[in-house]
Formats: C-alpha cells, sequence, structure tokens
C-alpha cells in the first residue's frame, strides 16, 4: 500500500518566554526539505534580556523556596505533554526525521520524566549535625541559581527535560538555548509549560540561535551560575573552557563509541535484536549507540551473517510511515559526514553492508543512509575511534573474556556498554571492568529517570537522571550555629 503524508501547518513559534528578535530561518525536513517552521533567531542582546529576567525571577519569585508549587507545575507540565503526544509527535518526525514509533515513546518517555521529578522537587533534603556540645551545622541544597541549558538535536525533547526538569525542580531558573536543527519541538514542548498559570514569568525563557553566537553569549554570561551541556564532546570541552574562565559549574553529557559484547553462551536470538537496536535506534544518531559490536570467536562468523541479513530487511523510508524503520539522518551535512565515514571504512575493512545510495521516491528526496555494517578494520581506524552518528556498525572478533575488555576498553568514551552472556559471574565480573555510565546485561538502550546516565572520560562529567540528576543542579551549604563565646 503507498502511504500518503498527512497535510502539514506550521506552527507558530512566537511566545513571550522566546527571545528572538533576529532574522527568520527556514527549519527543513530532512525527509522531504520542505519547511517545518519559520524560526527567529535570538541575538547577543536577546541573551541578555533572557538571563536578565531569570535572574529577576530567581531573586523575587519565591519559586526557588517553594517545593510543593515546583511538583504542582511539573506535574501538570507531564500531563500536558502526554495530552499533546499525537501533535508533538508528528511535529518530531517531521522535524528531526525519527520514526513516528520512535518519536511517540520520546514524547512518553520526556513526560515520565517529568513527573519523576515532579515527584523530587518536594523532596529536596539537606541534613542536620551535631558539632559539639554548643554548636550545630544545618546542610542545605540550594538551587544552583540561573541554569543554561544547551540541547542537542538528536532526542530534543527527551533530552531537553532530561536536564531541566530536575533543574526546574530543584529550584533554578532556566534559559533553554535548544539545537538549530531542531528548535520548533523544543519551543512546541516548552510553550506547554510556559503556559502555566502558576509558573512564574522568568523562570522558564529560551533563546534560538546558532550555538557558535548565541550559545558562547549565554555560557559567557556573567549571570549563568550554571550550564547544563548536551552535546559532542568537541563541544563540550570549548563549553567546558568558557566557563572556567569564571570559575562556573558545568554538568556535560557529551559522546559515546560503545561497545556490545556478544558472548557465545548468550541468547543468540535476543543478542541479534539488541544489537540491531543498539547501533540502529534513530539511525545510530544516538550518544549511547552499540556501534562497536564485540563478538566471541566461537560464534562470530554465524552471528555477523545473521546480523547482515537483519539488517537487510530494516526498512528505510517516509519516518511518518508506520512501516518504516529507518529514517533520514537530520541533515545534509550529517549525511555526507555518514557517508565518508562509510567510504574510509570500505578502503580500510571489509563492508559486509550498506554503501549504496537509497533511491526512489523519499529516499533521493531526503538525507538518508542505508545501515552499514563493517569487518576487518584496524584498531586505529578513524571508524573504530571516532563517534559516526550515524548507521554504522564494526565488527570486531574476541577469544576470551581479557580480550573482550581490552577491545571495550579501547576508547577515550566511557557512556556505555552492553554484554550479552547467560552467564551472570561473567556479566558481573565484565560489567564492572567496563569503565562506561551505563552497563546494560542482555538489554540494550533501556532508560529509566529514576536510574543514573553519564559518562566516564571524554564522555563528560556530569550525571542525569535519577537523584544524582537532581543534586547536579544544587549548591550544598552550610548554616553554622555556634553559641559559644568568640575565640578572641
Ligand atoms: P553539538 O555539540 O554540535 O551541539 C549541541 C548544542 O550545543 C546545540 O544546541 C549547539 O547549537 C550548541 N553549541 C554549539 N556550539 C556551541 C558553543 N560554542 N557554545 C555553546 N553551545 C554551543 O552536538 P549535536 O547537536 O550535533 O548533537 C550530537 C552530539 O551530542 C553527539 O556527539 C552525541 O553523542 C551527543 N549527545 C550526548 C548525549 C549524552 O547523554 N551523553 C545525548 C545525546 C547526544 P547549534 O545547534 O546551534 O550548533
Amino acid at each position: 500500500m503507498t502511504f500518503t503524508r498527512p497535510p502539514w501547518t506550521a506552527p507558530a513559534l512566537d511566545h513571550d518566554f522566546v527571545h528572538a528578535t533576529g532574522q527568520v530561518t527556514d527549519d527543513l525536513d530532512p525527509a522531504t526539505g520542505a519547511v517545518v517552521a519559520q524560526v527567529r533567531q535570538a541575538t547577543a542582546a536577546d541573551v541578555d534580556t533572557a538571563v536578565r529576567r531569570a535572574r529577576t525571577a530567581f531573586a523575587r519569585s519565591g519559586w526557588r523556596n517553594d517545593g510543593a508549587l515546583r511538583a504542582r507545575v511539573l506535574s501538570r507540565y507531564a500531563q500536558q505533554l502526554r495530552e499533546h503526544t499525537d501533535d508533538l509527535a508528528e511535529l518530531l518526525t517531521r522535524e528531526q526525521g525519527k520514526t513516528l514509533g520512535e518519536a511517540r515513546s520520546e514524547i512518553a518517555g520526556s513526560a515520565s520524566m517529568v513527573d519523576y521529578y515532579a515527584g523530587l522537587a518536594r523532596a529536596v533534603y539537606g541534613r542536620a549535625i551535631a558539632l559539639g556540645d554548643t554548636a550545630h551545622g544545618v546542610i542545605l541544597r540550594e538551587p544552583a541559581g540561573v541554569v543554561a541549558v544547551i540541547t542537542p538535536w538528536n532526542w530534543p525533547l527527551t533530552l531537553l527535560e532530561r536536564s531541566l526538569a530536575p533543574a526546574l525542580a530543584a529550584g533554578n531558573a532556566c534559559v533553554v538555548k535548544p539545537a538549530s536543527l531542531t528548535p520548533a519541538i523544543t519551543v512546541a514542548g516548552l510553550a506547554l509549560l510556559a503556559a502555566d498559570p502558576e509558573l512564574p514569568g522568568g523562570i522558564l525563557t529560551c533563546v534560538t540561535g546558532p550555538g557558535h553566537e548565541i550559545g558562547d553569549a549565554l555560557v559567557g554570561h556573567r549571570d549563568v551560575d550554571m550550564v547544563a551541556f548536551t552535546g559532542e564532546s568537541v563541544t563540550g570541552a570549548q563549553v567546558m573552557r568558557m566557563a572556567a574562565g569564571q570559575a562556573k559549574k558545568v554538568a556535560l553529557e557529551l559522546g559515546g563509541k560503545s561497545p556490545n559484547i556478544v558472548f557465545a553462551d548468550a541468547n543468540l536470538d535476543k543478542a541479534l535484536d539488541g544489537a540491531l537496536n543498539a547501533i540502529f535506534t534513530t539511525s545510530g544518531q544516538i550518544c549511547t549507540a552499540g556501534s562497536r559490536l564485540l563478538v566471541e570467536a566461537a560464534i562470530y562468523d554465524e552471528f555477523t551473517e545473521s546480523l547482515v541479513k537483519r539488517a537487510g530487511q530494516l526498512r528505510l523510508g517516509d519516518p511518518l510511515d508506520p512501516d518504516t524503520t529507518l529514517g533520514p539522518l537530520v541533515s545534509a551535512s550529517q549525511a555526507r559526514t555518514v557517508t565518508e565515514y562509510i567510504s574510509l571504512g570500505r578502503a580500510e575493512g571489509t563492508l559486509l553492508a550498506g554503501g549504496g545510495e537509497p533511491q526512489g521516491g523519499i529516499l533521493s528526496t531526503g538525507h538518508f543512509v542505508a545501515p552499514a555494517v563493517i569487518a576487518d578494520l584496524p584498531p586505529d581506524s578513524r571508524v573504530v575511534r571516532e563517534e559516526v552518528f550515524g548507521p554504522v556498525l564494526t565488527v570486531h572478533r574476541f577469544a576470551d573474556d581479557a580480550e573482550a575488555i581490552r577491545l571495550a576498553e579501547d576508547t577515550e568514551f566511557g557512556l556505555a556498554a552492553g554484554i550479552w552472556t547467560r552467564d551472570l559471574d561473567r556479566a558481573w565480573r565484565v560489567g564492572r571492568a567496563v569503565r562506561s555510565g551505563t552497563v546494560w546485561i542482555n538489554t540494550y538502550h533501556h532508560f529509566y529517570p529514576e536510574a543514573e546516565v553519564g559518562g566516564f572520560r571524554g564522555s563528560g562529567p556530569g550525571r542525569q537522571q535519577g537523584v544524582d540528576g537532581l543534586l547536579e543542579f544544587t549548591e550544598t551549604k552550610h548554616l553554622n550555629f555556634d553559641s559559644s563565646a568568640t575565640l578572641w
């Protein structure tokens, strides 16, 4: 059956909480090239206005001291996200290119994240301590102040809420800078929060525009107390350097090159599905992508052959079509970069799947790249070492646990890893040896708002989700009471 795209009306993005007085740019659908929305860019003066509003709201509104208010606002926001799932999911698919099914699950996950932090907003506890006969201390957890939340384009709503919801729950005022490729879904999501009658004006503001201008202005603004950044490791390091100039607090969630390790004793059917899900979710544009598949020698040939067969069955197409399993990449430049990595992989190793130019209908108009599987690459190949951020899987053979760990650890990153085995002793041993923020055992890409995620090494300092994700957005203060005589 031929799928026909439903008609589209571009959403209005002019809201009071969005500070943007610069030029208007077209926001394009990566599958068709059609205009999804028109977005006005912020200027440096707009950044200043947004931050000053946030600073004033933080100082005067009472938001930071009223956990019950914050819980009510966030809880209603979660509900609003759920009620607008259909509209938001379609906008997300049209703007980002992910399949409609994945977009719906992103909205559901975002709502769940906001709900979780709505609960924690009333549980920002400190503690008290006796300090001898006459003194005691009260240790408070206070909000950091004005937080800049800078987000990427691949999971634009979930990764926004993952920082915004705990920051607000902890009592901060937030200025959001969305990725330039996905401003419309970000603003549409935020508008549901901004419309809450109890949210004090200025606690949420947004500035749209290029990272190297608007992002820089935000990070460098004296009235921004903390930067929560999710994006590439190179950009994250720049942000960190700039923040260091003002000794500013940062939480960075950066890139990855995650190993997915399959032992011969695993449930191989589940492991095959897991390997595909690990790398081809969001067409590989996901920070935790299991992009290096390590397979035990005894099953390497059989497993790789089945994997290539299943990869060939994935359906590239219109992401709004419910039968599609892989949408386009987010932009022409992203598709070009990924295609260059595949050409390099073909030159340095054996291309087992992918590599052709998808053609016909929407495949010719959009930024589509067929899923690629590459074997026999040298360990120092850029395809093995660098984050490709596309549907490109490299496969590697290992002899035993020690070699599996050595290969898994041969990376600058440490965001996630997968282990497939029926032997739970081995899962424990290998899981402990791999230095990554998340290690999935007999599963992959399962996230829970209540469980922390984050990186070791080049994947960035910072933890998100869970209680630690809330505490990132607080400062510890000791109020010390002492009734003894002074020392002099
Ligand atoms: P980028 O680092 O290019 O951009 C991220 C955000 O930073 C965007 O809003 C961008 O704006 C902004 N930005 C760019 N330059 C600066 C600057 N100099 N100062 C301040 N802000 C700036 O990442 P992508 O958007 O390309 O996202 C993909 C990357 O994100 C991948 O590396 C992926 O691994 C990582 N990521 C990490 C996650 C994690 O949890 N660890 C989760 C998801 C993604 P603009 O869009 O205008 O350039």
